[in-house]
């Protein structure tokens, strides 16, 4: 039924500056058109402004239209075209024939002819074109159809896509889960058949693909297409050996099944890239730290720690930034700590301390998910009672230069600068964090002689 109604609005709306921007390539006898994702979102009635367009002109003659042009990716045939105050991104017609390594396109040709451009394309709901001045769209491969069957099947023989760029495998998994798609049938048993080319594709474009997956609104929808065609077990094998880990949690019987609830949970809280990693991969140290105690009842002791070990090591190898490295490590190690109100005014600030108060948001934001995917709800009392003692003492003394004393201070005091030295300053840094009415500096002096002279007694 949908299908038919999209037929009849075969019109794409073509903004008045997009229009002006393609008469520059009809004053010169080439034409204009948006390709891809910007018309199949407008058919989903999602906005889409990130357009992508193809033409004819060769990426010299492009050059020459304009004043402006930078070769962003010249090996491909894709210029920008800087233009009052906007830029677009233009790619020439191209067939790439032979892709003998499953990645690159062992030569771009350049061609004219605007069918054999979009036959070169990976679905064929991406395979769909609106010339740029009157909007007519261009859908060889029934990509309309299938935007209304709720279907993303690759154009033409789809082992034969997946085969000439196997990330295509991901980009399945990624627009099945933006778009809450199915694969179509044969589409998915290509995938599942060639899923081991996976690892013909570099970690930089996995980890690229395997991020848009994290940003939908629901990941789960495209991480258990990548399980469930194998391509998780080549990508990630510590998170599909989570599969085999039982365990009862709300709504998930395993740890794959709660982490995935994890993700989803920080998708629908729209937290960052990063938390979401965390959550993805928060739980990876339980497989092999599984054990039973004297009860029989299963336990992971030290998987906070084992599983921060564990990311930082997936997202090194994935070539992740070691900013988001850090971050992901650092609040999977401490996924596990829980407040309580017996807490110390020492132990929040030695926490603090610890975890950063930059980070705190990114670690409560992980927290929020694991008991959302665990009970079924954050637990809010516990944030923000936790909260409340933060804000209360983050601005008492927590680190070496909120000392009242320096190391000059010691050393005219008579403390020799030494490594001793660092070590009585560290003392009465731990002294202060539990007694910080202590913080002046003639008590601190003081302080420091006596531990300095029991540190050097022989
Ligand atoms: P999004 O809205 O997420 O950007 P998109 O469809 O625009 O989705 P892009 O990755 O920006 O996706 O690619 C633009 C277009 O280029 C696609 O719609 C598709 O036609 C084509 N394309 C991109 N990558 C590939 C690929 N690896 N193989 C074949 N065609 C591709
Ligand atoms: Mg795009």
């Amino acid at each position: 039924m949908f299908s038919a109604i999209f037929k009849t609005m075969k019109r794409y709306p073509v903004p008045d500056e997009i229009k002006a921007f393609a008469k520059v390539f009809a004053e010169n006898g080439y034409s204009l058109y948006i390709v891809g994702g910007a018309v199949r979102d407008h058919f989903l009635g999602t906005a889409n402004s990130d357009y992508d367009f193809c033409t004819d002109a060769q990426p010299q003659q492009v050059v020459e239209m304009f004043r402006k042009v930078i070769p962003t990716g010249i090996k491909h045939g894709t210029v920008t075209v800087l233009l009052r105050g906007a830029s677009y991104e233009v790619t020439t017609f191209r067939s790439e024939s032979d892709y003998s390594d499953g990645r690159h396109p062992d030569n771009v040709t350049y061609i004219t002819n605007l069918h054999e451009d979009l036959s070169r394309r990976d679905f064929t709901i991406n395979a769909l074109a609106a010339d740029c001045i009157q909007g007519n769209v261009t859908d060889d491969f029934d990509g309309l159809g299938d935007l209304g069957k709720g279907l993303v099947r690759a154009i033409g023989n789809p082992r034969e896509r997946f085969k000439e760029d196997a990330l295509r495998l991901m980009r399945l998994a990624r627009f099945c889960s933006k778009l809450d798609f199915k694969p179509e049938a044969e589409t998915f048993q290509a995938a599942k058949e060639l899923a081991p080319t996976i690892a013909n594709v570099s970690q930089e474009r996995i980890y690229d693909e395997l991020s848009k997956i994290l940003m939908t609104k629901v990941p789960s929808v495209g991480l258990s297409i990548l399980e469930n065609t194998g391509i998780l077990a080549i990508v990630l094998p510590e998170l599909t050996a989570c599969r085999a880990i039982k365990q009862n949690k709300v709504g998930a019987c395993d740890v794959l099944e709660h982490t995935y609830n994890c993700v989803d949970a920080a998708a629908a809280n729209g937290y960052s890239l990063t938390v979401r990693l965390a959550a993805l991969l928060h739980d990876i140290g339980k497989p092999s730290t599984m054990a039973f105690n004297q009860y029989g009842i299963m336990r992971f002791h030290g998987h906070d720690v084992q599983g921060s070990k564990m990311a930082k090591d997936v997202l090194r190898r994935l070539k992740c930034s070691n900013r988001t490295i850090d971050d992901v490590g650092l609040v999977i190690a401490e996924h596990m700590t829980h407040y309580t109100p017996n807490w110390t005014d020492g132990a929040v600030k030695r926490f603090i301390r610890r975890v950063g108060r930059q980070n705190l948001d990114m670690l409560f934001e992980l927290q929020r998910c694991d008991q959302i995917a665990s009970t079924g709800a954050p637990n809010a009392e516990e944030y923000e009672a936790f909260m409340k003692r933060i804000t209360e003492l983050e601005n008492q003394p927590m680190n070496l230069k909120d000392l009242a004393v320096t190391g000059e201070d010691l050393a005219k005091a008579g403390i020799p600068k030494s490594k001793t030295m660092g070590e009585v300053l560290g003392k009465l840094l731990e002294m202060v964090v539990d007694y910080p009415t202590l913080n002046d500096k003639e008590t601190l002096i003081k302080q420091a002689l006596v531990i300095y002279n029991q540190m050097t007694a022989v």
